[in-house]
């Protein structure tokens, strides 16, 4: 392999750039030529592509967002438009490509690696749900900045007897919730995995207020669970507190990324650079158990949640 591509697709993560940054570095310094693809699959059939070289990677690491810029290209599913994006790697003797993405990107680094350009995939993004790895480069800068914002609104919300209902990012995993709340010290946490019984919720919240006295609660909520404006506005109906809702938001997607991304990304672009040069594709890259493994796409897609039971019964202890 003389020359290899990067590309940044799906939602952005901060931590993207260390990993396009580890790729180009890691990859030119061993005498490969490394090509960026700019806005996803998207500029890739478009031909949006163009040598980055150490220099254009310079100062890039502790940025957020994606110096490559990310795109959906829906699709990407049909073999004809991946057939035009195969062209235009051939045109620009791309051989090899290191996509940085969710499980979507993954199922089209796949796709393509079945058409004989070798992909591997890296996990960008900040909500932790890719099980193939312990952790996505970018969850841990998401979690500092939710437990930033929760920790501003406690001071608030406790001179209030106020119920903050923050709703959090993780599309349907459960882990920036979860792991905000033991970060947090909420007093509920709702992800898919706990259900969400709202009758219940609401019992326990006057437990708190009226038996154990707290002057003030934390709700802390997943995404795509419910409308928690509605949701806060029972809170004020049906229990001593006044229930306020707070919506996150694409905040928790920005921002320079914490220390242990940076380290996550520039570990993970090593990594898919060494597969690409044992002329490995089709595989995804992850840690497990502290360790960098190169894990089958195929695999990776099927494998099932990671449970959190023992975290959220860690979360009940401390409540
Ligand atoms: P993410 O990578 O964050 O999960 P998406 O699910 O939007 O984000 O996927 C990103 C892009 O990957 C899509 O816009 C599409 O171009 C490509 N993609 C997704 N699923 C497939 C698929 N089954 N086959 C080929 N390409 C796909």
């Amino acid at each position: 392999v003389k020359r290899i591509g990067v590309l940044t697709s799906g939602g952005d993560a901060p931590g993207m750039n260390a990993a396009i940054r580890a790729v180009t570095r890691v990859a030119t310094n061993i005498g490969i030529e490394v090509y960026g693809i700019y806005d996803g699959y998207r500029g890739m059939v478009e031909g949006k592509i163009q040598p980055l070289t150490r220099r254009d990677v310079s100062d890039i690491l502790d940025r957020g967002g994606t110096m490559l810029g990310s795109a959906r290209l829906p699709e990407f599913k049909s073999l004809e438009v991946r057939e035009k994006a195969v062209e235009q790697l051939k045109k620009f003797g791309i051989e090899a490509v290191v996509v940085i993405g969710g499980d979507g990107s993954y199922r089209g680094a796949l796709a393509l690696t079945e058409m004989g350009i070798n992909c591997i995939g890296l996990p960008g993004t900040i909500d932790n749900d890719i099980s193939s790895t312990d952790e996505t480069i970018g969850f841990n800068t998401a979690l500092t900045t939710i437990v930033d914002a929760v920790d501003k609104l406690r001071d608030t919300s406790s001179s209030h007897h106020r119920c903050s209902v923050v709703e959090v990012m993780g599309n349907r995993c459960g882990d920036l919730a979860l792991f905000a709340g033991i970060s947090t010290g909420a007093e509920i946490v709702i992800t898919s995995e706990t259900g969400f019984d709202e009758g219940e919720v609401l019992d326990r919240l006057r437990e708190f207020d009226v038996v154990k006295k707290k002057n003030h609660a934390l709700v802390i909520i997943s995404e795509k669970i419910t409308d928690v404006e509605v949701f806060a506005r029972k809170v004020s109906q049906h229990t001593g507190f006044s229930g306020r809702a707070t919506i996150l938001g694409h905040v928790q997607r920005g921002g320079s990324p914490v220390p242990a991304d940076r380290i996550l990304a520039s570990r993970m672009g090593e990594k898919a650079v060494d597969l690409l040069m044992q002329g490995i594709g089709g595989q995804c890259v992850g840690t497990q158990s502290g360790n960098i493994v190169g894990v089958p796409i195929e695999e990776a897609l099927n494998m099932p949640a990671k449970s959190r039971k023992e975290l959220q019964n860690l979360f009940d202890r401390l409540v």
